[in-house]
């Protein structure tokens, strides 16, 4: 195989056919010769609560991250973190969110971003329920308070590479689901300056939402009407314009996502779109479909490269 057939197969895949590298070891060894700057864990769709054993799954997903030998410097935890807030009775929540603090504060000892996803936000789909709606608590603030993130969206700098963590989600109605995966116009136009102000740098977004995947084509039977139609709340409906700006500054090297529960690599106009699966599986149930628990270990290169291991942490 040489180097440019491994490009185009994508990292891990191809890294542990030809040297031989379990999931389980996640050892790194440059896809590309170039030096590795850093190693992230992405642990995305933890969907905590009291049932399903989820909290010893949650700490299990956890200490299998931080037990590798080759050991994590930051998590990216990519949102869902909790069953559901959107239908759900806030009682209920607070109940979720105090697992999630609990179990992060039991095991977490590594350096950790979070982002938000739609499960984390409080009522978006009980238009009905009047005193949600007035609650303080009411849409994101309780996710932004839980998780300590300092905005919805924001970015910081690390080991040479430039991330960005955006909010998928805007208030919408025109499903039943409460949201669609857009970027209002506000946070695009942030992220427009904010990649103009990484020029020069190899960017790493991380959204809840894909802002592409082919994933999102086989997560429900959407063949029935013999017309391929995505929900937008599957997958980000904004992806052209976010493409075309991506194309424009020209130094987003990857996109990581959850949501689907499923994992996929797609490469499109030189920027690589990783939908990471889910550490629930199933929501602890087992699979979703082809997808059991797992999470993604990230090695990034100084040529911005990206080199992706998925693991199977239940050896299931
Ligand atoms: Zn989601």
């Amino acid at each position: 195989m040489n180097r440019r057939d491994f490009l185009q197969r994508g990292g891990a895949l191809a890294l542990g056919a030809t040297v031989g590298l379990s999931a389980a070891s996640g050892q790194a060894v440059p896809p590309t010769g170039s030096r590795r700057v850093l190693r992230v864990a992405h642990l995305t769709d933890v969907h905590v609560g009291p049932a399903n054993d989820a909290p010893g799954g949650m700490a299990a997903a956890l200490r299998h991250a931080q037990a590798q030998e080759d050991r994590p410097e930051l998590f990216l935890f990519g949102g869902d973190c909790i069953g559901d807030a959107l239908g759900t009775p806030k009682a209920h929540v607070l109940e979720q969110w105090d697992i999630w603090n609990r179990v992060l504060a039991d095991e977490l000892k590594t350096p950790a971003r979070m982002c938000l996803g739609n499960h984390d936000i409080l009522g978006w789909n009980r238009r009905d329920d009047a005193e949600l709606r007035a609650d303080p608590h009411y849409g994101k603030a309780l996710a932004l308070e839980r998780l300590g993130m300092p905005a919805r969206y924001y970015s910081f700098d690390q080991a040479g590479w430039h991330f960005v963590v955006l909010d998928s989600m805007e208030f919408w109605h025109g499903n039943n689901q409460g949201y669609l995966a857009r970027l209002d116009d506000e946070q695009f136009a942030w992220l427009d300056a904010d990649l103009a102000g990484a020029a020069g740098r190899p960017v790493c977004v991380l959204s809840h939402i894909p802002i592409l995947s082919v994933a999102a084509f086989l997560d429900g039977d959407l063949a029935g009407t013999g017309t391929w139609v995505v929900p937008g709340a599957w997958m980000h409906i904004d992806a052209r314009r976010i493409k075309d700006r991506f194309a424009k500054h020209g130094n987003v090297k990857v996109c990581l996502s959850g949501h689907l529960h499923m994992v996929d690599d797609v490469t499109y106009l030189g920027v690589r779109y990783l939908c990471n699966g889910a550490v629930c599986g199933g929501w602890w149930k087992g699979k979703w479909q082809d997808f059991g628990p797992t999470y993604a270990l990230l090695d990034f290169y100084a040529d911005g490269t990206v080199g992706r291991t998925m693991v199977d942490y239940r050896g299931e």
